[in-house]
């Protein structure tokens, strides 16, 4: 078997579409664009590119916002109070606190003060415990994305058997909640996994979020398996790879995301979709 790439460039420009569509609604009906404003604090290059991204994406589609950089020795109080006058502002629908933040702040700190109607990153934990309690609410936007690109290919988790490799915070708990909403049968591997092979070997559907380039290898794959790489190791060659060991998972699964074009594309798209999600629901 040969298996189908999952498109996550196209599928990325077609939320974006969709978001540029309903932003223009929201901007006709309330007399203002949604807004999204985007905390960086100190130099970290990745953030400043990320950053640099999302700003252009959100001017592409009709939402406007600022980035708000503070110096990388900004006191944990200075970030604070800046994230409570981005709360305090009515033309503000999301904020968006780029990570990692400089080691001398407590990041759970910082989150927790972000209003929860406004974390369109999801991370907080009202809306980590409204995804956990299976309510609505804000949903980490790479997690978000990846349940869209399942949407896209025709596949329903609902049955299935899911690994997720990888339990952190923002990518693996919280896609591990939403297979288990859509009534997959959900396991989580880490670290302490033993025999990981024979875990994701059982999988219809693989998502692997560890941060090792070829951890996953091809063999594993159960055959028809739907692969979902959310992995992005940058090698010595300067190029990306993912979590799994392509080329030989590409001859056993049914559909596969490259690296890149993956899933990294829809991160950014989501988080757009979010913001207008939360405009809306802000007025009500
Ligand atoms: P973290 O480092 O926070 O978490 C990594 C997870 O992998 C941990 O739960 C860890 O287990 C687990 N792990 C580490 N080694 C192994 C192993 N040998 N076997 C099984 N599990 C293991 O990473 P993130 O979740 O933040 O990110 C994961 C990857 O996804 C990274 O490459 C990151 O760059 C990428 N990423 C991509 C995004 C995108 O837009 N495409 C967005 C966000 C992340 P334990 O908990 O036991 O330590």
């Amino acid at each position: 078997m040969t298996a189908q790439l999952i498109d996550g460039k196209a599928i990325a420009k077609k939320v974006r579409a969709e978001v540029k569509l309903r932003a223009a609604e929201f901007a006709a009906a309330h007399g203002r664009k949604p807004g999204l404003e985007v905390v960086l604090v100190g130099n970290d290059a990745a953030s400043q590119v990320y950053v640099r991204n999302k700003e252009r994406a959100s001017e592409k589609v009709g939402i406007r916002g600022a980035v708000h950089r503070l110096p990388a020795d900004a006191s944990q109080a200075a970030v604070v109070e800046l994230v409570e006058q981005l709360n305090a502002r009515d033309d503000v629908d999301g904020i968006l606190v780029q990570l990692p933040l400089p080691g001398h702040i407590d990041a759970n700190a910082v989150i927790d003060r972000i209003d929860a109607a406004k974390d369109v990153d999801g991370l907080g934990p009202q809306n980590a415990g409204k995804l956990v309690l299976g309510r609505p609410g804000h949903r980490p936007c790479t997690p978000h994305g990846c349940m869209r690109l399942l949407d896209e290919i025709g596949c329903d988790p609902k049955g299935l058997s899911a690994v997720v490799v990888g339990r952190s915070n923002l990518v693996g708990k919280p896609i591990a909640h939403l297979l288990l909403q859509r009534h997959a049968t959900v396991t989580l591997a880490h670290s302490r996994t033993r025999d990981l092979g024979a875990v994701v070997s059982g999988a219809d559907i693989v998502v692997a979020a560890v941060g090792v380039r070829a951890l996953v290898r091809g063999e594993w794959i159960k055959p028809g398996a739907v692969v979902l790489d959310v992995g992005i190791n940058r090698a010595d060659d300067g190029k990306l790879y993912g979590d799994v060991e392509f080329e030989a998972a590409c001859e056993r699964a049914a559909h596969i995301t490259p690296v890149p074009g993956g899933v990294g594309p829809m991160t950014i798209a989501m988080l757009l979709s979010n913001t207008v999600d939360a405009a809306y629901r802000r007025v009500g």
